[in-house]
Order: C-alpha cells, then sequence, then structure tokens
C-alpha cells in the first residue's frame, strides 16, 4: 500500500502466507500471499510520505481535524472487528477470544491517541529571567517517520505506533512481520476508507532482511521505531545510528513474576498462567520467570499443573480455544528446542512438555509446559523463549526474590503477588523495569506508558509519551523590548543603540 493505491513488489516477488494452525503454507481469510517488498518499495513508499509531508494535507490539518479522521479509523476497526479478529487469529495462531480482545484494544487505541491531540497544548509560554524577552515551547510534527512491528500482536503493536505517529501529524512507512501481515494491510485500507490522504500511511510487507532493513536505513525518515527481538532491534539501532536519527525499541523480556507466602493461591495460579500462556505465550512482557516463596510452592506448583493441564489446545477459529498453534515453523523449532534442553537439565517438568498434542494435525502446538528447579544458568531461565512455558523456582526471602527478579539482562516488566501493600511498594521500587504489575500480570492501558530497559530496549510507547515520541520540540524566544545595546563597545557600561 503506497501512496494510496495496492502494488505488486517492485521486484515481482511474493511471499507465501504459513497457515500455524495446519502447520504448512496455506490460504488465510482467502489470502495465500503477501507482496515481498523490497528496497525499491521501501523506497517508494518514502517518496509517498515525504511528497505528503510536504504537500501538508495531514501536518497542516488542525489536531480536531485530525483526531475526526483518526476517531473514523476507530469506528472502522470496531465496525469490521468480528472479520478482523478471525483474520489475525488464523494469520498468527492466537486464539479467537484473544484476537476479539485485540480489536477492542486497536480500536481504544486511535479513540485514546485522537482524544490526546485535540488536548494536547501544542505550545507552551515559558517565563525567562531577562526582561524583554518572551520563551516559548512548541510541539511540531516530527516528520516520516519508518515502523517496523512484530507478529505476536500484528495489529495491535502496529495501532501503538502508526496511532500516534498520526496523531502527531506525521507521515508513516510501517513494515509487518513476515509472519503476519494480513491485518495490517487491512489497517491501510480502513486508514483510506476513513479520511487519511493518500502517500500519509504506507504499509510494505516483507522480509525484515530486505524490506525491514532497508526502511531502517533509508536517509529520508526523522526516526525509526521498532518492536521486535533485541537481537534485531541492536541490528535497526546501529542503522539509525549511523544517520544519526532517533529511534525507539521496544524489545524482548523474561520478566519475573513474585509469588509471596501471604498470597491467595488460586489468584496467584491465574495470574501466573495469565502472564505466561496468553497469546501462546507470546508477549514481550510475559512474566515466564515465576519466583514462588517457599511456603505457598507446594499447594502453588500442585494447582498450577492441574489448571494448566486443563487448557484447551484448538485452532485459533475455534471459539472454545485457549491455545493455539505458534505462528510459524521456525518459532515452533525454537520453543520446542528450549524444552528439550531444559529436559536434559536439572530443571524439573511440571507438565505440557515438547510432544505434539494429539489430534491437532501437524499445527505449530506447544501444551503450555512448566518446569521448577530451574537452574538459574540455564537458557530457560535467561533467555526468551517466547512460547507457553513456564520457569518456576522457589526463594525464601525478599531480598532473595528481588535479586532473582533483577538478575537478567532484561527489564521490560515484573510483577509481584502479596497480600501486603508495604511488600508491594517496596518491589515496585526494587525492580529494574519499565512496567510493574502490582497483584496482577500483563493488564495494559493506553494511558499508562509501555517499555522497557537494558536490553528490553528504550523510550516509551501510549501514554503522553507515545505521542511525543513523534514531536519535534522547537523553542522559540522572542525579543519584545526593541531596546538593543552596543554589544561591540569596549568593556564598561554598555550604551543602547
Ligand atoms: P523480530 O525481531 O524477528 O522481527 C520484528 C520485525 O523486524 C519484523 O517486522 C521483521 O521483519 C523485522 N526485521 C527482521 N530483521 C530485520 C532487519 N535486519 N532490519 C530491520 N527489520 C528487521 O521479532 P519477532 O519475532 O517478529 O517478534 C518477537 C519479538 O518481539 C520478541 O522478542 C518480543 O519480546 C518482541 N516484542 C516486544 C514488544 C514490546 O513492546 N517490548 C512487543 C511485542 C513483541
Amino acid at each position: 500500500w503506497v501512496g494510496g493505491a495496492w502494488r505488486a513488489a517492485a521486484g515481482g516477488g511474493w511471499l507465501a502466507v504459513e497457515d500455524p494452525a495446519r502447520g504448512a503454507p496455506g490460504a488465510v481469510g482467502g489470502r495465500a500471499r503477501v507482496a515481498r517488498g523490497g528496497a525499491a518499495d521501501v523506497a517508494a513508499a518514502v517518496a509517498a510520505a515525504r511528497a505528503a509531508w510536504r504537500a501538508g494535507v495531514w501536518r497542516d490539518l488542525a489536531p480536531g481535524a485530525r483526531a475526526a479522521v483518526l476517531r473514523r479509523l476507530a469506528a472502522g476497526l470496531a465496525a469490521e472487528a468480528g472479520d478482523l479478529a478471525r483474520l489475525e487469529a488464523a494469520d498468527c495462531g492466537k486464539p479467537l477470544r484473544e484476537a476479539d480482545w485485540d480489536l477492542e484494544d486497536a480500536s481504544a487505541c486511535f479513540e485514546f491517541y485522537a482524544d490526546l491531540a485535540e488536548s494536547q497544548a501544542l505550545e507552551e509560554e515559558v517565563p525567562l529571567p531577562e526582561p524583554g524577552f518572551r520563551g516559548r515551547v512548541r510541539r511540531e510534527p516530527l516528520g516520516v517517520v519508518g515502523l517496523i512491528t512484530p507478529w505476536n500482536y500484528p495489529l495491535l503493536m502496529a495501532c501503538w505506533k502508526v496511532a500516534p505517529a498520526l496523531a502527531a501529524g506525521c507521515s508513516v512507512v510501517l513494515k509487518p512481520s513476515e509472519h503476519a501481515s494480513l491485518t495490517c494491510l487491512e489497517l491501510a485500507r480502513l486508514a483510506h476508507a476513513a479520511g487519511v490522504p493518500a502517500g500519509v500511511l504506507n504499509v510494505v510487507t516483507g522480509l525484515g532482511a530486505e524490506a525491514g532493513a532497508a526502511l531502517a536505513a533509508h536517509p529520508g525518515l526523522a526516526k525509526v521505531c521498532f518492536t521486535g527481538s533485541s537481537a534485531t532491534g541492536a541490528l535497526v539501532a546501529a542503522a539509525a545510528a549511523r544517520r544519526a536519527v532517533p529511534c525507539t525499541l521496544e524489545l524482548g523480556g523474561k520478566s519475573a513474576l513474585v509469588i509471596f507466602d501471604d498470597a491467595d493461591v488460586e489468584k496467584a495460579v491465574e495470574w501466573a498462567m495469565f502472564g505466561c500462556f496468553w497469546t501462546n505465550g507470546q508477549i514481550c512482557s510475559a512474566t515466564s520467570r515465576v519466583l514462588v516463596q517457599d511456603g505457598v510452592a507446594p499447594r502453588f506448583l500442585e494447582r498450577l499443573a492441574r489448571r494448566a493441564a486443563q487448557l484447551k489446545l484448538a485452532p485459533p477459529l475455534d471459539p472454545e480455544g485457549q491455545v493455539g498453534p505458534l505462528v510459524c515453523a521456525s518459532q515452533y523449532r525454537k520453543v520446542v528446542g528450549h524444552i528439550e534442553r531444559a529436559r536434559q537439565s536439572r530443571a524439573r517438568l511440571l507438565c505440557g512438555g515438547a510432544e505434539r498434542p494429539a489430534g491437532l494435525g501437524g499445527g505449530f502446538y506447544v501444551r503450555p509446559t512448566v518446569f521448577t528447579d530451574v537452574p538459574v544458568d540455564s537458557a530457560l531461565w535467561t533467555e526468551e523463549v517466547f512460547g507457553p512455558v513456564m520457569a518456576v523456582r522457589t526463594f525464601a526471602s525478599e531480598r532473595e526474590a528481588v535479586d532473582l527478579a533483577n538478575a537478567s539482562e532484561f527489564g521490560l516488566a515484573a510483577a509481584v503477588i502479596s497480600r501486603d501493600r508495604a511488600r508491594c511498594e517496596r518491589l515496585a521500587g526494587a525492580f529494574e523495569a519499565g512496567i510493574v504489575w502490582q497483584n496482577c500480570s500483563q493488564p495494559c492501558f493506553p494511558q499508562l506508558p509501555w517499555g522497557g530497559g537494558k536490553r528490553s530496549g528504550y523510550g516509551r510507547e501510549l501514554s503522553k509519551a507515545g505521542l511525543e515520541n513523534f514531536q519535534h520540540v522547537k523553542q522559540i524566544c522572542t525579543y519584545e523590548s526593541g531596546d538593543v545595546w552596543d554589544w561591540y563597545a569596549p568593556p564598561g557600561p554598555r550604551a543602547k543603540l
């Protein structure tokens, strides 16, 4: 989708759509292939975005006028939510009930940024210490931005970037993941129908090493915003750094959930499962390291094993399904490899495992899997698995729990479950993470900033920070007195000219 029109890739190539439920290439929602965009398509998309930027068709609109278009886009997403959720679920493998939820969030994200754009003061007066001077700080749209997104929440992760970028007045080139691009193409269609002018939102599908790398390195961008793995994020940041343009990175994690003896075990188990098995475990902020205090551990593990085994694996469009197939063959092999290596280690398998569940054919299904006594130096404890695999350890003291939680190269999220509010507050302060959940795991509101530290990236999305990501800050200093001194006079009292 470039310059307001569909086109084939300049190189004529296509990528086959993979059906995660069958574990093979196949049509998803009637679509069997997407264009394999490359450097020439990225160049065309950036040129279209720059032309729209120069013409001022979007950035020169009043924030209220842009907000009206974004609200129509939110309404368009809501009107087609059922079909879009089915397409999303079938394309990336998540259960339909979760995709329904994503669609609500996608629509709400556009509403949120429409409201914020309208209410944001774009200019602020700043008192200055020198008489005669007036100071102002103005926020302006940044320009043409490149957005690169992953496949776990294909539409929602795109909306987290596209909504604030458009609300700010930027022009956009979006590169969705090659593993699940279909709903991002629908987003382009709906944005056009809502009145986003041609060239303001462009979507180039294609491989990361081709279209993604070309976008990250394109000299016509004012900024690159990336969500994906830490390894790819480092490549994207390096490409942006070579041109000295800003970049935000929302990367992976290995977040801890700490459960204290005073927790309600039933509730703790539900949060632990939600925090690690939702979206088939493919969540950047998944609390996939669970630390449980010695006193409550036996009851917690006994119930967790029972509940995890009850989750229903099913094809994504099965309305009863609770866990679907992983997105693609490479991801499936990676997750199964983690489980197999953990089985060779000193970790103890509590439930699940790498064997394919019966009756689901060749789809990329992995049963919710829990290992306990996981060694702290093992891959299962230190690396992001990105599948429904939970690593559990016990701890004795609060100090030990905090040290274990923070002993990670990632710093995206951390959670604590305890009835002791003072303890929850102490841990909120002690966690080295950008997101802290108290007595829950994974809730996400557009009103709150999202992002991490350490190898989980830098910058923040959502909230006011998400809008400011796409704004340039300009100072305007006005001399209003009219008096000018003879600056070049010899030392001594200066005379006014
Ligand atoms: P990925 O890094 O493989 O791919 C992400 C995007 O980058 C895709 O669009 C891909 O095509 C593109 N890409 C790949 N190579 C590239 C290159 N050389 N140059 C430019 N772009 C390139 O990640 P993924 O497998 O799609 O997503 C899973 C990862 O995303 C996990 O690590 C997960 O934690 C992370 N994630 C983070 C957040 C967050 O908010 N922090 C949210 C969702 C996912």
